[in-house]
Parts: C-alpha cells; structure tokens; sequence
C-alpha cells in the first residue's frame, strides 16, 4: 500500500510503492480511482488514472491490485456499450446518476445471467487441451455462437465437461494439469496491453464489403487490412465510421468513440439499438460492442478505450469470426498521449507529441491481421482509424505516423464536403494498397467485367482531372469534342456513382452487385457517346440526352429492383442514342440535299 504524493491532472505519483510492476492496475485515493501504472521511478510509482482525479489528495493510500489492466470476456458481450475501462455504461449511470461516479466498481459482465452451454463433442474425458481449444459454445444470439476457449495459461487433459445452464462464473469444465485440477469458467481476462498469441497470420485475399461505392469499388481495404481516414472537421469521418459500423459485412463490430463531442456518441446510442442489420434483419447491437469515451471524459481513458476496443476484437477473432474496428478519432488518443507526456515531463518530439508515437500507432495496427488463431480457427480483424488533423493539413505527426502503417488511405477532402460531395472521400490522392491481392476475389465474385470497368473508371476519372485544369486555363471550347465528352462522362462517374448518401435508406448501402450494374450501365454510357462523337454529334446534343437523368436516379433503384430496371435503362439508352445518329444523319442528309438543289 503506497500513499499520493503529487498530483497532476490524471497523472498521480504515488510514493512507498516497491514490489509493484509496471502496468500494474492501481486503485487510487479514498475514491479507488482507476489508474495504472506507467513509470516506476526507485519506489514511486507513476499512475495515468482513468478517471477524473479533482478532489483527490496527496496522503490519500494507493493500492495495487498486481493485475495487468484487464478486459473480462465471456458471453454478453455483444450489444453492451463501455466506458474507456469496460465499464457498463448502462450500470454506471443506475449507479451514480447520469454522469459517472468516481471509483465504481462494476462488473464488465452479467453475473446472473444464465447461459446455455454446449459442449464440444470430439472432447472426450482425457482430451489434451491447450490454450485456444474450444470447449463449447453458447448461442449468444440467433446468429452468433460464442465459443468458449480454454483460457491462456490452462493446458493438460479434461477431467469435467458439462452441458447445461450457467452464470459465467459457473464452472463448466476442469483441466488436470501438473496433477491439479484447474477449473474453467466461461468468464476469462486477458491484459490489453499485448496482442493475443495467434499460430500465424496470413495475407486476406478477400475485401471488406462496405456498401460504400467508393470504397468498394475504387480503394478496398482487406478484412484484416488497415485503413485511415483522415479530414478536417465535418469532412465526414464520423458519418463513415458509422457505415461501416452499420453495412460492412463484419461478424462483429467493434465501434471505439475516442475523445469526440459526446452527442456524437449519443446519436450511435440512441440510433444503433434501433437499426437492423440490411443483410440479417436482426437487430444491428447483437453483432457490435460500442466502446465510448467521450471529450467530456478523462483524458487517460481514451488509451484506455483504444486498447479495450482492440482485446475485445482479438477475443472474437480468436473463434474465427472477421471483426472490424472503427475508431474514432485516433488524433484524440494521440492528444492524451501528448498531454501525459507533457506531464512527464518527457522530451517532446515533433508538435509537442512524444517520440514514440509512431510506435504506438505502429503497435496498434500491428494487432489487425487474418489469422489462424491457436485453436485453428481462421478470423481477422480489420482496422480503420479517423484521423482529425488540425486545419486538415495531412503533414501533421499523427497523420504521417498512420500512414506510414496503414495501407488503405482515405483521404476526405474539405472542398468537396463543402460542395456536398459526400462520401468526401478524393478520389485522385486516395489509395488501397489491397487492389493487386483483391483482384481474384473480384473477379471471381463480381466478374471480369467490374475488374476491367473499375480500371477503366479510375483512368477517367484522372483523365477528367486533368482536362479540367487546362479548361481552367484555356477554356472547355479549346478543348476537341472527343475530350468534352470526356468532361460530361467524368461528371456522371462522380455525382451519380461516387457520390451516395448516408441518409438515404436506398443509397446508404449498396450490394457489389448493384455497384457492379451501375458501372456497367455509365461505362456503357461512356463508350457509346466517344462513338456518337466521332460520328459527328455534338457534345451538346449528348449532353441534353434523357438517359441521363434516368442513370442519376440509379442510386435510388431498390436493390430487388435494379437487375430489371438496368436492363430498361440500358436498352432505352442504345435507343436515344440510335435516334440521335438517326437523327443526325438524316439532317445530314437533308443539308446535303439542299446544296445539290441550291
Ligand atoms: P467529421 O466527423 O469529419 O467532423 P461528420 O462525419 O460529422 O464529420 O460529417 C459532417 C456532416 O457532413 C454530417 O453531419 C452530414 O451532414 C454530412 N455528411 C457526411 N457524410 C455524409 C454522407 N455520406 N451522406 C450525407 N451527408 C454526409
Ligand atoms: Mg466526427
């Protein structure tokens, strides 16, 4: 039992605190905050607490509880909203009103709760069992069935392996090991601070579906991937973290609000217990855990959250499921970082943020991946990270420590949230690093003919970039016909496929399939006005065409209904454009006619 000596903000230096370790969770003052240790320096010991420390006083005892920070694992997981430390947002407001107390002790986990458990029937009396075996499982929601693994540390032969109802804390199963018997319950805890033992990982061959045709179509990431998202505030990083959170085709969700406005986070928690899944029809909370931590909350907590999210999302990954992470926004944990840092006293690196930074950053995305977990189960667990860099300037530390790591780059951009364009995601500085590795998928899923359309989009689309600085320069009259065409196809790509609406019940998500249709449909758009140009139609007669408003109303073509109204879409445009040929040709013909009369 040590005793405060100092205090600064949410550092406190505790004194008489020998025989404690570093990492060391320690419940500080009267009020037993929350903290962990992070220094040992001779017998004082240096605590970031993960909770408000005013009204705290030096004198005041501090005790270490010589555990790691933990996060508890078991089922009741899924749907369950935290604080920073895993605690029940729900119980902690019952507990102590709407704001959270100070030094609340609530389990992570129902204690009551019963639970049906199955278990493993290869597993016979006698079976060797190791870390990661799977014992059982219980059927934590109608689509989810939450394994239950032998614990790290456990490994010998099962003596009990019992079927029926239980608490987490029931035991379930007994190991011998070293001739004692352990006993196992469906509760286990694992420290944050390391990433879970895996047998290897391995490079994902199959992409995150997002629903988001930007995304999807031109800069996918990998499940077990890595991806950023950076932009100057309201660009939409919080609106894409939520669509992913909503639509990508994850097993689990875990949704990490780090350090942002609280009603941000209040527009998830009352939005997501009402949303279901498009794909299930079931409630979209039984596939996500939130994990809030708030600008309003302590500033220490949001590492906290960051590592909470991250052990969570191995746990799962362990029993073979894909798990995405979103959090938002990592230059907050960067922030507190900074702030601890400063407190320490610590030599700054550049902007004031410590020099290891970028390791930790590194560190972080080092814990996504595709695996074989110990068991053999093959999941993954895929990162994206909001950045908020300060004035959007992408030079800044945080922004350059999460590129350096991350392989997918979406880069959102303020000039196009302020015209509208949302998602804002540029697509001329944007990139995946995924695309060679995802191809096969492509066009093993989608086709050979989405694989080549893409290509063809993305060449637009910079082709039109660049006749749009010499028309900046020179005029759209300079340019020749067959390039101002070019002008009105790239106009379509951006504002009828790339742009797409989150608040959009039809829009939000969108299936590869019907991604694939639509390209298909402005591709097709593309080459049959570059013929009608050749032969001599004007770009303005191109640019009046119907057809067109029929492709910008694609977006809002329900899913069941698109395949038919495609094929509508399609032939009505081969006729529009055969009409204006038509057309043409016999005014052609006419002012050929008059000369010869004339
Ligand atoms: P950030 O988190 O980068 O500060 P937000 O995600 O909160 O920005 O987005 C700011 C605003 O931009 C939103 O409130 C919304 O009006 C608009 N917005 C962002 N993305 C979209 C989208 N995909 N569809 C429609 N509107 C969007
Ligand atoms: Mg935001």
């Amino acid at each position: 039992m040590g005793e405060i000596k100092r205090i600064s903000g949410p550092l406190v230096i505790a004194k008489e605190m020998l025989g404690s370790s570093m990492y060391d969770v320690v419940k500080v003052g009267t009020a037993k905050l929350v903290g962990e240790i992070i220094q040992l320096r001779g017998s004082d010991a240096v605590i970031q607490v993960y909770e408000d420390t005013t009204g705290i006083r030096p004198g005041e005892p501090v005790e270490s509880t010589g555990q790691p920070l933990s996060v508890e694992l078991g089922p009741g997981l899924l749907g369950m909203i935290y604080d920073g430390i895993q605690r029940p947002l729900e119980l902690i407001e019952k507990k102590s009103g709407s704001f959270i107390g100070k030094g609340i002790d609530v389990p992570s986990l129902d204690r009551k709760k019963k639970w049906s458990f199955v278990p493993e029937k290869s597993l016979k009396k006698g079976a060797a069992v190791a870390p990661g075996t799977v014992l059982g499982y219980v059927q934590e929601t109608e689509l989810m069935k939450h394994y239950i693994m032998v614990p790290y540390g456990v490994e010998g032969s099962i003596t009990i392996l019992k079927h029926g109802q239980f608490t987490i804390e029931d035991k379930i199963a007994e190991v011998e090991q070293n001739g004692k018997k352990v006993a196992i319950t469906m509760l286990q805890k694992r420290s944050v601070r390391y990433p879970s033992a895996v047998k290897r990982k391995f490079k994902s061959e199959d992409p995150l579906i997002t629903g988001q045709r930007v995304i999807d179509t031109l800069f996918p990431v990998a499940k077990g991937g890595t991806a950023a998202v950076p932009g100057p505030f309201g660009a939409g990083k919080t609106i894409i973290s939520h669509q992913l959170a909503k639509y990508s085709d994850s097993d689990i969700v875990v949704y990490i609000g780090c350090g942002e406005r609280g009603n941000e986070m209040t527009d998830i928690l009352a939005e997501f217990p009402h949303l279901t899944d498009p794909k299930t029809g079931k409630p979209l909370m039984e596939r996500t855990v939130l994990v809030a931590n708030t600008s309003n909350m302590p500033v220490a907590a949001r590492e906290a959250s960051i590592y909470t999210g991250i052990t969570i999302a191995e746990y799962f990954r362990d029993m073979g499921y894909n798990i995405s992470i979103m959090a938002d926004s990592t230059s907050r944990w960067a922030e507190a970082m900074r702030e601890i840092s400063a407190r320490l006293e610590e030599m700054p690196g550049e902007e004031g943020y410590p020099a290891y930074l970028s390791k930790r950053l590194a560190e972080y995305y080092e814990r996504s991946g595709k695996v074989e977990s110990l068991n053999g189960a093959k999941g993954s667990i895929t990162l994206v990270g909001a950045v908020s860099p300060p004035g959007g300037d992408l030079s800044e530390p945080v922004t350059q420590g999460t590129l350096r790591v991350v392989k997918t780059f979406w880069s959102l951009d303020a000039s196009l949230a302020s015209a509208r364009h949302f998602p804002s995601i540029n697509w001329l500085n944007s990139y995946s690093l995924y695309l060679d590795t995802l191809e096969p998928w492509y066009q093993k899923n989608v086709g050979e003919e989405f694989v080549k359309g893409k290509a063809e989009t993305m060449k637009l689309l910079q082709r039109e970039a660049e006749l749009k600085d010499i028309v900046q320069l020179v005029g759209e009259d300079a340019l020749p016909e067959s390039e101002r065409v070019l002008l009105i196809v790239g106009r379509m790509i951006r504002e009828d496929y790339l742009r797409q609406s989150a608040f959009d019940d039809v829009d939000a998500f969108t299936s590869m399939k019907k991604q694939a249709g639509m390209l298909n449909i402005m591709l097709m758009f593309s080459r049959l006005a570059s013929d009608a140009v050749r032969n001599e139609i004007s770009v303005e007669r191109i640019s009046s065409m119907k057809i067109r408003s029929e492709i910008s109303r694609m977006k809002g073509i329900k899913e069941s209904e698109f395949e038919q109204a495609s094929k509508k879409i399609a032939a009505n445009m081969s006729l529009e454009f055969r009409q204006i040929m038509k057309q043409e040709s016999s005014a052609g013909e006419g002012a050929a006619e008059k000369v010869k009369n004339g």
